[in-house]
């Protein structure tokens, strides 16, 4: 049976690239194909067009162009600012303070740091998901070197109060990074309203393309190259730029900043007539992350007696795409670490899903998920063995 419609809800996994962004990215593959570090007219060219980037998403940001270092997505970007951090503090700190609900590119670089000797306190977060600034301030040590907390996180939505953090993180002389991957164009972004010193984004969550991102680097941090090699990124990330990339980057951020007001309101109020529609028509549920501080785009709800991986299967013979945690998690059985982190059983954890409207989407979208999935629940608590009595 062929699916009705076709419906995409799952942009905090991913973005289609906008037609525009496209558009401008092309030339760059074919006749201005130039090497930006070579030295006549084509490669000066690319340059320019990588130059350009940089600038776009310095003003989207409110950074200088020189503060922002193209990478290969938000992956590299975190792993760069921590294990940067961390080897040039080295012999005067040995601390770093995080959330148990950071990405997995957060996550596991500091795992693999505390494998070198390095300590690493993870915060625990409350019920909606939110890391405490007083908490933060608590853990900072005479060695403490980095505190890195998410902006928003992808799975629940929640944002953090990232500003307050700074503040402390300033306040006591510590370095502090954001992973913004999920807040820009989604949420107000500012590096010195947020009194960060590193933040990370990537271009395939607002818009752009998959493969490149960006991490701002504050004037006068201290922080190793990650890429040895030519002296791309001012010496300190090696490697022939993503000119195609880094020009999607930086058309899809201006648009995606140009289009936050309008497209953010659209979407927050879809997203609050979702989670209202299924958590009044749908008994035994519960609304993930925090009621009003929370991104724009991020529905996510616990059903009890079912499993996600379930909802979502049966989902997608519906044509819907979805997600019952992180895409990068969705594969393995374990439940999903940022859902643990705010309390939830095993069980409700795994019978959690995730629907991330973005601006492609109509309200009939919307209407369609929302006369499919209530039929798909309680398909799957009549087989449930969860389901006792
Ligand atoms: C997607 C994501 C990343 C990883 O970015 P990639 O560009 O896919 O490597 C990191 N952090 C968060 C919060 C994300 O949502």
């Amino acid at each position: 049976m062929e699916p009705k419609r076709s419906v995409y809800m799952d942009h905090a996994a991913t973005t289609p690239v906008q037609p525009e962004v496209v558009e401008a990215m092309l030339p760059y593959f074919s006749e201005r194909f130039g090497n930006p570090s070579s030295i006549y007219a084509l490669a000066r060219e690319a340059r320019e067009a990588v130059e350009e980037a940089r600038g776009r998403v310095a003003v989207a940001i409110g950074a200088e162009p020189e503060e922002i270092f193209f990478t290969s997505g938000g992956t590299e970007a975190n792993n760069w600012a921590i294990k940067g951090v961390a080897a040039a503090l080295r012999g005067r700190g040995d601390h770093i303070v995080t959330s148990a609900i950071e990405h997995h590119a957060v996550l596991h670089p500091c795992r693999a740091l505390e494998k070198q000797g390095y300590r690493v306190t993870y915060l625990p977060v409350d019920a909606f998901g939110r890391v405490d600034a007083g908490d933060v301030e608590e853990a900072i040590t005479e060695t403490t070197m980095l505190i890195s907390v998410m902006a928003a996180n992808n799975e629940i939505g929640t944002v953090q109060p990232t500003a307050e953090i700074g503040r402390v993180a300033h306040d006591r002389g510590v370095l502090f990074h954001a992973d913004a991957v999920q807040a820009i164009g989604s949420y107000p972004v500012d590096v010195d309203a947020m009194e960060v010193d590193l933040l990370t984004l990537s271009a395939h969550k607002f818009g752009g393309p998959k493969g490149v991102g960006a991490l701002y680097i504050r004037r006068g941090t201290r922080i190793a190259a990650f890429m040895d090699g030519g002296a791309q990124e001012r010496g300190r990330r090696g490697g022939t730029e993503n000119v195609p990339g880094i020009v999607g980057l930086g058309h899809a951020i201006e648009i995606a900043i140009a289009e936050m007001p309008r497209r953010s309101a659209r979407i927050a109020a879809m997203r609050d007539r979702m989670s209202a529609a299924i958590l009044d028509t749908i008994p035994d549920t519960r609304l993930n992350g925090h009621p009003t501080e929370r991104l724009a785009n991020n529905v996510n709800v616990a059903f009890r007696y079912v499993e996600g991986e379930s909802i979502l299967l049966l989902l997608d013979a519906h044509g819907i795409a979805a997600s019952s945690g992180s895409a990068c998690t969705s594969a393995s059985l374990e439940p999903s670490h940022v859902l643990l982190a705010t309390g939830l059983s095993h069980e409700e954890a795994h019978g959690s899903l995730r629907l991330t409207p973005g601006p492609g989407n109509t309200e009939e979208d919307a209407d369609y998920v929302l006369s499919v999935l209530p039929g798909i629940i309680e398909r799957l608590r009549e087989i449930s063995p969860l389901r006792g009595g």
